[in-house]
């Protein structure tokens, strides 16, 4: 975790400090003509040069001794930046971090302004599988720009896009029950504008730490932990986690968890039927403590 969190989150979670939120801190930042632009060139704003280095061929470049620690270096440094963004091709100061629903439920509930809520179309799985699926939740400044931003805005048909807090929490649950890993993200920082729900290989969060090593996500402030008597064998948490961090084995014919794998999003949970799993705080576990 970044020290800006450590030091500023509400016992560790940054998300669920309302002053990230504010339209006064939006409008302090003059992010309004940064985000249309970012929005409108979305495609040229992707990741793809970490410094000078182009993300073409990245898996072999990070394999290098010394060219991959810079590029690692390199984008970490773009991704994590805590100053003022001026260039909306840089994805810089976008950092964010998996969170459980119920932490989700409590940024919509707790931090976000109101009337300000949106979902619109993801562009990591447009850009990826040229589908256009309304699953990003965003809110504040955005919800002033998007009528500007008409290929973001979901057909009248696909869905409504402005929400009230009551429709995003459904909308959110939704999207969790089928799998997608909820984020959140300061774009750009120390501005917090998305909620998303992502899945990889698709999200161009996701992508540099999972196949890159590159720390563009941090883990959740969570852990799951199995309960073997409980479990049935039913491996439907199996089918649930997107990192291989559930295995079964054929010996106890349990659910294995390997915790040093889970980011925390609490999914699999979310289809136990036999209270078997549950989220712990990270923290707590001594071996995981920092693994964010
Ligand atoms: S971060 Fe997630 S939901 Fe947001 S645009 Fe990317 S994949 Fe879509
Ligand atoms: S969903 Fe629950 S009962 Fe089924 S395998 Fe997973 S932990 Fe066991
Ligand atoms: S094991 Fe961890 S990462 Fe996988 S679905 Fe469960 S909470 Fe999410």
């Amino acid at each position: 975790m970044c020290d800006h969190c450590l030091k500023h989150g509400t016992a560790g979670k940054w998300y669920l400090n309302a002053k990230f939120y504010s339209d006064e801190l939006a409008e302090e930042l003059d992010l309004k003509e940064f985000l249309l632009e970012q929005y409108k060139t979305f495609e040229a704003m992707q990741v793809r040069k970490f410094g000078g280095f182009s993300a073409v061929g990245m898996g072999y470049k990070r394999q290098m001794p010394i060219i991959g620690r810079i590029v690692k270096h390199t984008a970490e440094k773009m991704l994590h930046s805590k100053k003022p963004s001026r260039n909306p091709f840089k994805a810089e100061g976008h950092i964010g971090q998996v969170v459980p629903l119920d932490d989700a439920i409590a940024i919509l509930e707790t931090c976000i302004p109101e009337n300000s809520l949106i979902m619109k179309y993801c562009m990591c799985r447009y850009m990826h599988k040229g589908e256009k699926e309304a699953c990003c939740i965003n809110f504040g400044i955005m919800s002033e720009i998007i009528d500007k931003l008409p290929r973001f805005i979901p057909e009248p048909e696909d869905s409504k896009f402005r929400l009230t807090k009551e429709e995003a929490i459904e909308k959110f649950t939704e999207f969790n029950k089928k799998g997608y890993i909820g984020t959140i993200w300061y774009g750009a920082y120390p501005y917090i504008n998305n909620l998303c729900a992502c899945q990889t290989p698709m999200c161009a969060g996701f992508r540099p730490r999972t196949e890159f090593g590159i720390k563009s996500i941090f883990k959740a402030e969570y852990v799951v932990e199995n309960n073997p008597n409980n479990c049935q064998g039913c491996k439907r948490c199996i089918t649930m986690c997107q990192f291989g961090a559930i295995e079964f084995d054929d010996k106890t014919k349990r659910a294995v968890i390997d915790q040093s794998k889970c980011y925390g999003c609490g999914n699999c949970l979310l289809v136990c039927r036999f209270e078997a799993l549950n989220l712990v705080t990270r923290k707590e576990i001594p071996a995981l403590a920092g693994d964010y």
